[in-house]
């Protein structure tokens, strides 16, 4: 059968059993085809298999043999069951290395002397050098990082609470936090792939020369996450899969669901000072967003709503991030370490100043349906 319906699932073992799990002393037809010299990970070895080409012929001719996994056809199926949580996983690795590369620079900003602050006089030069983390520049990197990675993180954690509640909440609470998870999956998987990804960016920037040489980690960090956009589903398939089924399954119930737990926080940080003018932000955002995610269907041609399927998703997953630092704000006044709840804010106004306006700019190509991407034509290139 054409299309995903013909995938089946194999195991394909290098060592042949027998029924009882014994080797049989035979080696199956399945091949090293070579390393892949990867740009990061390189403490991990991946490689490509050949099966079935010849190289190890089985019982008198070429072909592997693969032990069937569930029935015909329902390979990719099968393979979901593992893939809701991996991609969930690869977010929060892609988090974490978000992370290491804040706290290796903000380490680093604490103690590199370099530059004068810049007084009513401009600068003067008989005052000592003071560490860079003092530099307003420096402190929008290391905000930035703060940012993305622990929003990114607070969502891992919301999601991996929703996978709980999934298999032990009652039936109700079960269900919504299954549709919760079908639209929030493709964000906790693509936002930290994209902005963690930034994020380790901007730590080389922090350590400027030091950070492009392999003396530091953040090298490292960078060309590591760099793999989290890619593997278990690339950024645009997350998109497609966003766009084309996650908000438009159910009649839209699972977006529906997701506006109302996002109305529930906007309306509790309307009550508070400070937090009030945020959550009228992020009220309109979240407007506007549900008003794209129609205009894109409006002609119900798939090709022209998913043309912009990756402007949406980041569009989707800055609303989601601004929602929960918003949360995580209205937590964050109740510490008692001030140092905490202040960075806790300050992040959070980061965000809503520097990041949530580039929502608009995404949904105005999705609400538009720009055609440019998928009108270009091959031969234009
Ligand atoms: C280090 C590493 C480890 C890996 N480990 C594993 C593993 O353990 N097991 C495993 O099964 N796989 C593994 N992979 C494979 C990985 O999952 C795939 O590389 C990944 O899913 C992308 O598939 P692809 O390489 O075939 O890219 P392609 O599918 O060729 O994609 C190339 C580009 O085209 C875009 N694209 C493709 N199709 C469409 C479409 N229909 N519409 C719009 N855009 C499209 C993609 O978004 C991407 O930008 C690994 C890869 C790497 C690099």
């Amino acid at each position: 059968m054409p299309g995903t319906r013909g995938i089946s699932l194999f195991i394909v073992p290098k060592k042949l059993v027998d029924t009882e799990g014994q080797f049989t002393g035979e080696r199956n037809d399945v091949a090293l085809a070579g390393l892949n010299h990867k740009c990061g990970w390189r403490g991990t070895t991946n490689t490509l298999l050949n099966f079935g080409e010849g190289r190890y012929p089985v019982r008198g001719g070429a072909g592997a043999i693969g032990y069937l996994v569930g029935q015909p056809g329902e390979g990719l199926r099968c393979m979901f069951h593992m893939m809701n949580e991996a991609r969930i996983g690869v977010g929060l690795a892609a988090t974490m290395l978000g992370v290491a590369g804040y706290e290796a620079s903000l380490a680093y900003a604490r103690q590199r002397p370099q530059g004068r602050p810049i007084t009513e006089g401009g600068k003067d030069a008989s005052r000592p050098q003071v560490p860079i983390v003092q530099h307003a520049d420096v402190k929008r990197m290391l905000l930035a990082q703060k940012a993305y990675a622990e929003g990114a993180l607070a969502l891992a954690l919301y999601c991996a609470r929703l996978v709980d509640e999934q298999h032990t909440g009652a039936p109700e609470a079960a269900a919504e936090a299954a549709l919760l998870l079908e639209v929030l999956t493709p964000i906790a998987k693509s936002f930290p792939s994209q902005w963690c990804l930034e994020a380790n960016s901007l730590a080389i920037q922090v350590l400027g020369g030091y950070g492009y040489t392999r003396d530091f980690p953040v090298e490292q960090y960078w060309r590591d996450n760099r793999l989290n956009m890619i593997h278990e589903g690339t950024h645009g398939i997350q998109a497609l899969d966003l766009l084309g089924r996650k908000v438009v399954m159910q009649g839209g119930a699972g977006l529906k669901l997701l506006a109302t737990r996002i109305t529930d926080t906007l309306q509790r940080a309307g009550q508070v000072d400070g937090l009030a003018e945020l959550a009228s932000e992020l009220g309109g955002a979240l407007q506007r967003l549900g008003a794209a995610t129609k205009a894109a269907w409006a002609t119900g041609v798939p090709e022209e709503a998913l043309a912009n399927a990756t402007p949406y998703l980041q569009a989707f997953g800055h609303v989601v991030i601004a929602w929960i630092w918003l949360d995580v704000a209205l937590t964050a006044r109740a510490s008692a370490d001030a140092a905490r709840r202040q960075g806790a804010l300050a992040a959070c106004r980061y965000f809503f100043a520097y990041e949530l306006p580039l929502v608009d700019a995404w949904l105005r190509v999705v609400a538009t349906r720009e055609p440019v991407c998928r009108e270009m034509d091959e031969a234009w290139f």
